[in-house]
């Protein structure tokens, strides 16, 4: 079973326009051939702008960090998938543990969020994982599968097979600790197990499952080496060119 490799990056709220113009003009620049996806996570603000300058790279795409689940209405200050998808972006990433954290994204709203996502066409990444009082309690496999329960799996199997997950232990966003390769595997390989049981092992098999958290290009090549590690979403080291593009080849 081959399954999509993928490196998305997550700028977060960093970057001004022109700044991400540069950053994505220097990953294009230094962008090694090969196959996998790589998917730009950038404010909303970027997207129109940088959708266009990834067309002549068929392997790289947009992402916005968010939608909201309505489809339209009076929601002051939110953005929906149609509007995401307009832009030319192709993906969204979803129930990042920033946003169920600070704005309360609840599981069911991300199950919201997704449905709304598929229904313009956009390709879900959804964020799951475990704090560390969690994983310190032995908890982090049953919670994550209950995440994955209340998130994803009222969706069709036809749905589900557009969702890519990423396997985020909160402890190691933006921390500086990693999930150790070992640590990532046995996560990944629990995801893969739980989505089989809800659906089939086919889904399961070919499900892609990024890991996230303080991925660097010193510790990409031995997580991403893991068989049930597809790829990463990265944070902090996909602000800088150099950093992104070795993270990238770690995955070739
Ligand atoms: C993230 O925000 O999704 C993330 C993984 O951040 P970092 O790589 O900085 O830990």
């Amino acid at each position: 079973m081959t399954r999509a490799k993928i490196v998305a990056g997550n700028w977060k709220m960093h970057m001004d326009l022109e700044e991400g113009k540069a950053l994505t003009s220097e990953i294009l620049k230094q962008l090694p051939d090969g196959g996998s996806t790589i998917i730009l996570g950038t404010p909303f603000i970027h997207l129109a702008t940088i959708a266009p300058m990834l067309t002549s790279h068929n392997n790289v795409v947009v992402a916005a960090q968010n939608c909201h689940q309505e489809a339209s209405g009076a929601y002051t200050g939110e953005i929906s998938a149609a509007m995401i998808a307009s832009t030319g972006a192709k993906a969204v990433i979803l129930g990042h543990s920033e946003r169920r954290s600070y704005f309360a994204e609840s599981d069911e709203m991300i199950y919201n969020k997704t449905k709304a996502a598929l229904s313009q066409g956009l390709q879900p990444i959804v964020c799951v994982g475990e704090s560390l009082e969690l994983r310190e309690a032995g908890e982090h496999l049953s919670f994550v599968a209950t995440q994955l329960k209340k998130s994803l799996f009222g969706l069709s199997g036809s749905d589900f097979d557009k969702v890519v997950i990423a396997y985020e232990p909160v402890w190691a966003i933006g921390t500086g600790k990693t999930a150790s390769p070992e640590q990532a595997q046995e996560m990944h390989a629990h995801i893969r197990k739980v989505v089989a049981e809800a659906y089939d092992s086919e889904t399961g098999d070919k499900v892609s499952i990024l890991y996230g958290g303080s991925v660097k290009p010193s510790n990409a090549v031995e997580i991403f080496g893991k068989p049930d590690v597809d790829g990463g979403l990265i944070g902090g080291a996909s602000l800088n060119a150099d950093d992104f593009i070795a993270i990238v080849k770690a995955l070739s």
